[in-house]
């Protein structure tokens, strides 16, 4: 998180090359023409790199965002799309058919956890293992296995993923390395590094950071050799194989499925990505004090955030991320008292969603987790009185005064 980062961050999108304006300006046509039919034909034919022809597909305002996407992940290539789960199920749905077979981290975001489900009613086997060990993924890896799954931090267990061995792993297995990036951010992870081929990020939440504006992107590293890759379908096996990947996803995914991101969202992602290094900073170290803070609190049971000692991956943290993300959850001793203390609390607003300026709070298993019982939710290790904190950008002292009075008896 160094300030050649926020330099970088704030000039990385350039402006309007037309007048001057300092932001991207946001392209609202559908339909581009051209002068000569001639280039027309050729920007349908993929000869015209970096035109447009209909919205879908993307405009001039989102392929600056992808471009800024990538550059943070040094990656090859990056597709938008309306929000982060449309990312991640154009991504499966485009890559996986049926008879394959997927290993997942049993610790994923429940919407993800939801939609593989709906992966498995369409034929696709399914193995979730407890990632944070690499023998478990390699014991579950099937002649079938097409993609290793996990998140960076899981949310909301904040566990961490052997993401250096499971990349090992799948290199050694030719296996397609797909990273959920979303509560790190490529400021604090670059999956590449541990060698994922395909990053996800929600923009919606670390990277827009405002709660004011939804989407998703999945940017190819360039790690992975897709002429290994059997779903690519035939029209796509052309030309230079590190585009093939990307190449079906934006035609498969993005074009044939639709969950295009506007150009007005995408303009919004970018207006705050100016400050996402400055703000992951502040809200980082903010959860690091409060977490210590409330893992000494007598009416505090545990508290789950990767940079404390106690965090079974404190060290990957460390040595990985740097930090902590805005992320924790915590439980208190006497669980009863939950809803009582989290009515108290005046500055974390009670709301679901993550990375947002404001502090949010949320009492998982009654919500976010709730649709899937209490079974699912023990296998993921969700205890039922656990509380999730996405912390914003208010004053570590005013957050841990608020949960003194709030936890007082
Ligand atoms: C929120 C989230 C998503 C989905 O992103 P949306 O933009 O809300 O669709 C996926 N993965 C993780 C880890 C998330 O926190």
């Amino acid at each position: 998180m160094s300030d050649a980062l926020s330099t970088r961050l704030v000039h990385a999108a350039g402006g309007d090359r037309q007048f001057g304006g300092v932001h991207v300006p946001i392209h609202a046509s559908v339909q581009y023409s051209y002068e000569n039919v001639d280039d027309l034909i050729a920007v349908f034919q993929g000869k015209a790199k970096g035109s447009f022809n209909y919205a879908r597909q993307g405009t001039p305002t989102t392929a600056a965002l992808e471009a800024v996407i990538t550059e943070l992940e040094g990656g090859v290539g990056t597709i938008s799309f309306s929000t982060g789960m449309a990312a991640l199920s154009a991504l499966f749905l485009t890559l996986l058919k049926a008879g394959d077979h997927l290993v997942t981290s049993s610790r994923v975001f429940g919407n993800t956890n939801s939609f593989f489900q709906t992966l498995e009613g369409l034929g696709v086997a399914i193995s979730r293992v407890d990632a944070s060990d690499a023998a478990q993924v390699r014991a579950a890896l099937r002649p079938e296995t097409r993609i290793v799954f996990v998140e960076t931090i899981a949310n909301p267990s904040t566990r961490i993923p052997d993401l250096e061995g499971i990349g090992a792993l799948c290199r050694e297995r030719g296996l397609l390395y797909v990273v959920d990036n979303t509560v790190t951010s490529p400021v604090l992870c670059q999956p590449k590094r541990f060698g994922a081929g395909l990053v996800m990020n929600s923009l919606t939440k670390t990277l827009a950071g405002h709660g004011e504006v939804l989407g998703g992107a999945v940017t190819d590293t360039g790690a992975f050799d897709w002429s290994t890759y059997p779903n690519i379908f035939p029209a796509y096996r052309q030309g230079d194989a590190r585009g093939w990947g990307l190449q079906q996803i934006r035609k498969k995914g993005l074009r044939d499925m639709g969950a295009t991101l506007s150009s007005e969202a995408a303009h919004r992602v970018l207006i705050g990505m100016e400050t996402l290094a400055l703000r992951l900073r502040h809200s980082s170290a903010t959860a690091l004090a409060l977490a210590r803070h409330l893992a000494a609190h007598p009416a505090v049971e545990r508290v789950h955030y990767p940079l404390l000692e106690t965090h079974p991956e404190h060290a990957r943290a460390r040595d990985w991320f740097g930090s902590g993300s805005w992320m924790m959850s915590f439980e208190l001793r006497d669980t009863e008292r939950l809803v009582e203390v989290i009515n108290r609390l005046r500055l974390p607003l009670k709301a679901t969603g993550l990375a947002d300026t404001r502090t949010l709070i949320i009492p998982v298993a009654p919500t976010i987790f709730w649709e899937m019982g209490r079974d699912a939710r023990a296998a993921m290790g969700i205890a039922e009185g656990l509380v999730r904190l996405s912390v914003g950008l208010e004053a570590a002292e005013d957050l841990i005064a608020d949960f003194d009075q709030a936890l007082a008896a």
